[in-house]
């Protein structure tokens, strides 16, 4: 009974504090201006999807963004932002606030996992768009577009600077350089940061799992498969340390993740390698895994060496060696920040029910920082994400769009 009362209790103070919160998110949306922004979003939406289309289209391999961002770089400047490209290659549009010393950034990844070569043309199937990339970061991408078009429609003039963001190298090796650039940039004024990845808006990400990237590699002298038969070979030995540390037990809390991702090494069949390598990307909710995976990685690998020395002739003929891909740190978005009020109000002026999420997105960055900040979804469905068969599927974009625009302008605020 005093569980229930107590839960009681605590539902009326969070639909009070909610109701409050409501009454300014829908006296925002009614303001004209906002109004005529978000009229023009629900009016071009076609347009919106063509963007998406017209930005896929363009291949964007990871270290490869340069032509798209030069695509998305245009579409800003028909926006009147003040663009520029940084030194890495982020594609910078700054919608200028009357309290420029302010700034909210809105980032949105260009690049994508797929290798050059990768057939990237859309296939409209009704209102659903099949390729390569077309939700992530496809949808994100076209969010950004349309909020920054939305804005200069609305003529919207707002407190802080808005600043739209199309940056490079969130995905695989990447390494957020992109982000990390930008927060670099823009740290001393930033206020928060909304990365718009992928299309679901059933979700906010508040916290950033923290991962890390590694090479393992083994080296040795090789030789002919039949005359130096019984040399120790590198692709038996890395094979033995992956088995063994695949024994490795993992805790479902703090949930924790591993995957032997790419794996190559030697040169023809009938010669012993004289490398063998594998990338390694290893996941957790608590950085203190992360450090015990990457120490029983480490002795895993050279044991699998020491072994298959061991085995054949070769004692002292393998090398292991590690190189750190990437260490992505995490972060997490404060309980009683302004920018989860925000999203949870305009979620329930929209009655969009959204859960908190843990991922690896670009507000990994500037959460490790204690910048708030959250990454969702740019609008409508999307699924089969790093695959060839990934899909987008337009309908109810608009809700996404309207949730990002008034999240933003609830933390920038509007300026008469
Ligand atoms: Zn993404």
């Amino acid at each position: 009974m005093k569980l229930f009362l107590a839960s009681g209790i605590l539902l009326a103070m969070a639909t009070l504090s909610l109701r409050a919160s409501e009454i300014n998110v829908a006296a925002l949306a009614r303001d004209p201006n906002v109004a005529r922004s978000t009229d023009w979003l629900a009016h071009n939406l076609p347009w919106i999807t063509e963007q998406q289309i017209h930005l896929n289209e363009i291949p964007a391999p990871e270290f490869s963004e340069a032509e798209r961002g030069a695509a998305l770089r245009k579409l800003f400047d028909a926006c009147a932002l003040k663009t520029h490209v940084d030194a890495i290659g982020n594609v910078i549009g700054e919608r200028i606030g009357s309290h420029p010393d302010d700034v909210i950034l809105l980032a949105a990844h260009l690049d994508t996992v797929f290798p050059a070569g990768t057939d990237v043309r859309v296939k409209r199937n009704g209102s659903r768009l099949e390729a390569p990339g077309i939700a992530d970061n496809g949808a994100g991408l076209a969010a950004l577009v349309a909020i920054s078009r939305a804005l200069e429609e609305g003529h919207i003039r707002t407190g802080m600077t808005v600043i739209f963001a199309g940056d490079v190298g969130e995905e695989g090796e990447g390494n957020l350089r992109g982000i990390r650039a930008l927060v670099e940039t823009y740290k001393t004024r930033l206020r928060a940061v909304i990365a718009i990845d992928g299309a679901a808006i059933d979700y906010i990400t508040t916290q950033g799992l923290a991962s890390r990237r590694i090479e393992a590699v083994v080296t040795g002298p090789g030789g002919h498969s039949w005359s130096d038969f019984g040399a120790p070979n590198p692709i038996t030995a890395i094979s033995r340390g992956i088995v063994k540390f695949s024994a490795i037990s993992v805790p479902d809390s703090p949930r924790t993740s591993f995957n032997f991702g790419i794996i190559e090494g030697g040169t023809s069949v009938n010669s012993i390698p004289n490398r063998a390598a594998v990338k390694v990307d290893l996941r957790s909710e608590d950085d203190a895994q992360l450090v015990r995976l990457e120490a029983a990685l480490r002795d895993a690998i050279q044991t699998g060496a020491n072994e298959e020395m061991g085995a054949q002739r070769g004692a002292n003929q393998l090398e292991a060696t590690f190189r750190s891909l990437g260490v992505r740190p995490s972060g997490k978005l404060a309980e009683n920040s302004d920018l989860l009020a925000a999203i949870t109000s305009v979620d329930a002026f929209l009655g969009n029910s959204s859960r908190r999420e843990r991922s690896s997105t670009d507000a990994n960055v500037p959460l490790s920082l204690g910048i708030p900040a959250i990454a969702i979804g740019g609008g409508g469905l999307g699924g089969g994400s790093h695959s060839l068969d990934e899909w987008y599927e337009s309908t109810d974009r608009f809700v996404g769009l309207k949730r990002i625009l008034l999240t933003t302008l609830l933390i920038a605020r509007t300026a008469s």
